[in-house]
């Protein structure tokens, strides 16, 4: 049984089982896509990202999408390519399946347990980018928070369910696109580097309605080491 903030939340399960791990071994074992692993604990994000909402958003949002993609692909001639080259052949449920496991697996592998030693220490881990990114930062966007700002604003007004991300073009200039559903930067040639989850399972047991608290919330646990790796590859 999951212990429950009843202040927090309207709704919650009964209980549930984190099934994810079963599954990742499963299609590892077939040779079919995996539901990748989070690289910190289901109750790592807490209190920016609940437990609850992980083990829904991952473990069964994630968890179908990956399941229906192996499906879809028996017998597709597009069965066997990697998961990037999917999204850029692909229409329809395949595409549609493929684009949210790409997505998600940028968006899960970008962030850092709330409760990581450095926060203890400090206060205030890595908050911001360095290096290469701080700089591109500065230059295209005029400031870090300027860059929150207008990322935050078009996460805020993404009408319906989609995603916000930063992107680099072709020549390194940084970009906010607003992605409808499961599209991804990469079918229009961008770079991607860091997204938002703006459907609302990504946050509607802890925040309900209030989607812009919950992006602000986010970029308490955001990985800028990640998001600087992706600039560099
Ligand atoms: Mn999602």
């Amino acid at each position: 049984m999951v212990q429950v903030d009843m202040q927090r939340h309207l709704w919650v399960p009964y209980s549930f089982e984190y099934e994810s791990h079963d599954l990742i071994k499963m299609y590892r074992d077939m040779g079919k896509f995996e539901l990748m692993a989070l690289p910190y604990a289901p109750e790592a994000l807490e209190p920016v990202i609940s437990k609850e909402t992980i083990a829904f958003h991952h473990g069964k949002h994630l968890a179908t999408y990956v399941n229906n993609l192996n499906g879809l692909l028996e017998g597709s001639p597009l069965a066997g390519l990697p998961l990037e080259e999917i999204v850029l052949k692909a229409d329809g449920g395949i595409l549609n399946n493929a684009g949210q496991i790409l997505n998600h697996e940028l968006y899960f592998g970008q962030f850092l347990p709330c409760k990581r030693p450095e926060v203890e220490r400090s206060g205030n881990p890595k908050s911001a980018p360095t290096g290469k990114l701080a700089e591109a930062i500065v230059r295209d966007f005029g400031s870090f928070e300027a860059f929150k700002e207008e990322f935050q604003k078009k996460g805020a007004t993404l009408f319906g369910s989609g995603w916000v991300w930063l992107s680099a073009d072709k020549d390194g200039k940084l970009v906010i696109t607003q992605e409808t559903n499961a599209a991804n930067p990469i079918q229009k040639g961008l770079k991607p580097l860091l997204t938002f989850d703006v459907w609302e399972h990504a946050y509607y047991l802890d925040y309900q309605n209030r989607r812009p608290d919950h992006l602000a919330a986010l970029w308490q646990i955001v990985n800028w080491e990640v998001i600087e790796s992706r600039l560099s590859k």
